[in-house]
């Protein structure tokens, strides 16, 4: 699996944004995340406040699941 890095130009036009679950024993990974919930299994995860509007937040077990489903569509 490869991590790609975007402008946040580009970010905002992606499909998803990847998100770390939230889990309350373990808190927020910064102090300043946010909150959402997962577009697929609507699970807790957390996100920079600074992520676009655009993209839907997917948990990253999702994410992983909908690249195997319909392949990354990077180029
Ligand atoms: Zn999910």
């Amino acid at each position: 699996m490869t991590v790609k890095i975007v402008t946040r130009e580009e970010a905002a036009k992606a499909d998803f944004v990847a998100c770390v679950p939230y889990r309350a024993e373990e808190g927020l990974l910064l102090p300043n995340n946010v909150l959402a919930r997962c577009c697929r299994c609507e699970t807790r995860i957390q996100l920079r406040p600074d992520v676009p509007n655009g993209p839907r937040r997917i948990c990253l077990p999702c994410a992983l699941e909908e690249a195997e489903l319909h392949g990354e569509e990077d180029t």
